[in-house]
């Protein structure tokens, strides 16, 4: 039986698109040739960069003026490429601090230019969303991380500034509606919600580009893929491919509005197991608390190894808190059920009951 997979990242995927992306290994679109050996340039591929763009835009409402790109590198290469393609010579951003991924964000701006840390929640290991701060204004944009998978906690209104705002979206993109508008430069590693790992979708305004002075990289240019319409090198057939069939499943099954209520529901589901059960204590402040990933400790060292053996006997993967931060962490991106979710529920229960 396939295991009720709670990775963070790469994760579960609609089983569906396992299989349609296995069968297209073998044969696609009854070529009678892989998709993996057909040329990128081909009008069967040509047509899979299209619709996975059209998902996109039809499943976050995307406005004309933004454009959507797959490209490579994963988020952290984004962690460049929007420093570079946003922040002028001798100029400044403002970044919120609220985890692992947002530092690692800021390490790479800082190498551009100056970055001013506007808020920061590392006083408390990141437990929080910090809420009341000045954000600056005289600065070339705002990034911030709108989920923070490894500590667990989620922007739940977005911070708004006078500036172009980039976000790093890879956790929590096509998990809730979201308004594209209130964004200059979003960004997410497909690896979480998206598709498997190997793209990196990226939104971005038409406005915003061309105006720092700066000379980029050709690949590091959004304007580079903007103009080739995101082929201007080799993309990564697969991982656009099963991205795709990922959105499209979302689509047909109701799109964003759906699966927002379903993640609510299974959020709701856990978290009120980990506040009931007396063995058990989240990590994230209340109020901030991550939909897609949640951390939670056994407030008793001591049941770690009964516990771990239960839930791994119950066919559960991938349970294990990041390494900075310990305990567990639960992952309920969209293609996880809440059966699965029931299936830990349940084993935190026996757990209690075990005595
Ligand atoms: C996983 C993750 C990343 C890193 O993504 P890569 O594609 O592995 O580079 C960055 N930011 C967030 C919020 C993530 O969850």
């Amino acid at each position: 039986m396939k295991k009720h997979n709670f990775g963070a990242g790469p994760c579960v995927l609609p089983q569906e698109v396992f299989k349609r992306a296995a069968a297209a290994i073998l044969n696609f679109n009854d070529l009678d040739l892989s998709l993996l050996e057909i040329s990128h340039r081909s009008a069967d591929f040509v047509a899979v960069m299209k619709k996975a763009q059209h998902l996109v835009r039809a499943l976050l409402g995307v406005p004309e003026g933004y454009h959507i790109l797959f490209l490579q590198g994963g988020a952290s290469l984004q962690f460049t490429m929007a420093p570079y393609n946003l922040m002028r010579v001798g100029g400044r951003a403002a970044y919120l601090d609220t985890g692992s991924w947002s530092s690692k964000a800021i390490r790479e701006a800082e190498l551009l230019g100056q970055v001013e840390v506007a808020a920061s929640s590392k006083d408390r290991n990141y437990s929080y969303i910090p809420k009341a701060y000045r954000m600056p204004s005289d600065v070339d944009y705002l990034h911030f991380t709108s989920n923070n998978t490894i500590f667990g906690t989620q922007f739940k209104a977005f911070p708004q500034a006078e500036v172009p705002v980039a976000c790093d979206m890879s956790s929590d993109i096509f998990s809730r509606e979201i308004r594209v508008s209130d964004f200059d430069l979003i960004y997410a590693g497909a690896q979480k919600n998206t598709g498997p790992a190997g793209t990196t979708l990226i939104i971005v305004k038409e406005g915003i580009l061309g105006k720092t002075g700066r000379k980029i990289p050709t690949y590091l240019d959004y304007q580079t893929h903007i103009d080739r319409d995101s082929l201007f090198n080799t993309p990564p057939v697969f991982s656009v491919y099963a991205s795709m069939l990922t959105l499209q499943w979302l689509k047909e099954n109701g799109g964003v509005g759906w699966i927002e209520g379903i993640n609510a529901e299974k959020a709701a589901l856990l978290y009120d197991e980990i506040d009931r059960n007396p063995l058990f204590e989240g990590l994230a402040a209340r109020a901030d608390r991550s939909t897609m990933n949640a951390t939670f400790v056994l407030k008793d060292k001591s049941r770690a190894k009964t516990f771990d053996d239960m839930w791994r006997a119950a066919g559960i993967h991938g349970l294990k808190g990041h390494r900075s931060v310990g305990g567990y962490r639960a992952s309920l991106y969209n293609a996880l059920s809440i059966e699965s979710v029931q299936t830990l529920v349940n084993v935190m229960g026996e757990l209690e009951t075990k005595g």
